[in-house]
């Protein structure tokens, strides 16, 4: 079988691995317009009960993707001059970002 992904985004990169891990004859193509690497500064976040969620489907992804991460406590929204400190206790943590 032969798929064509039109899009290295996280949605067309994650179907093609899984497709790939699932269907290991398949011939994936993904094409991508932008340059490689190229995040325009943002990414994909992930609280911890969601990364949690994504190891108990599938442990590699988050064992290869975890070291890699970035996590912190808080997050200061500012608006029109004012700041607001969430208390995330979520820990989020980002992939892919240069927030
Ligand atoms: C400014 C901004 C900040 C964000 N910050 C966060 C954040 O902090 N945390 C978070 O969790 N999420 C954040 N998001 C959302 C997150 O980036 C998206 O949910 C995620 O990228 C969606 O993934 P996707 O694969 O569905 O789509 P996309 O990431 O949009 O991927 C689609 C890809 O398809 C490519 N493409 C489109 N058309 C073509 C074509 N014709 N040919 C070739 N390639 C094509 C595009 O270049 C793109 O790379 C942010 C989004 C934006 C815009």
């Amino acid at each position: 079988m032969r798929i064509a992904v039109i899009g290295g985004g996280p949605g067309g990169l994650y179907f093609s691995y899984l497709w790939k891990k699932r269907h290991p004859d398949a011939q994936i193509e993904l094409f991508e317009q932008n340059p490689a690497g190229a995040t325009w500064g943002f990414g994909v976040v992930f609280s911890e009960q969601a990364l949690e969620f994504l190891r108990a489907d599938d442990p590699d992804t988050v064992d290869a993707i975890a070291p890699r991460m970035e996590s912190w406590k808080n997050m200061t929204l500012n608006l029109r001059g004012e700041s607001v400190e969430i208390d995330g206790g979520a820990s989020p943590r980002s992939a892919g970002s240069n927030c």
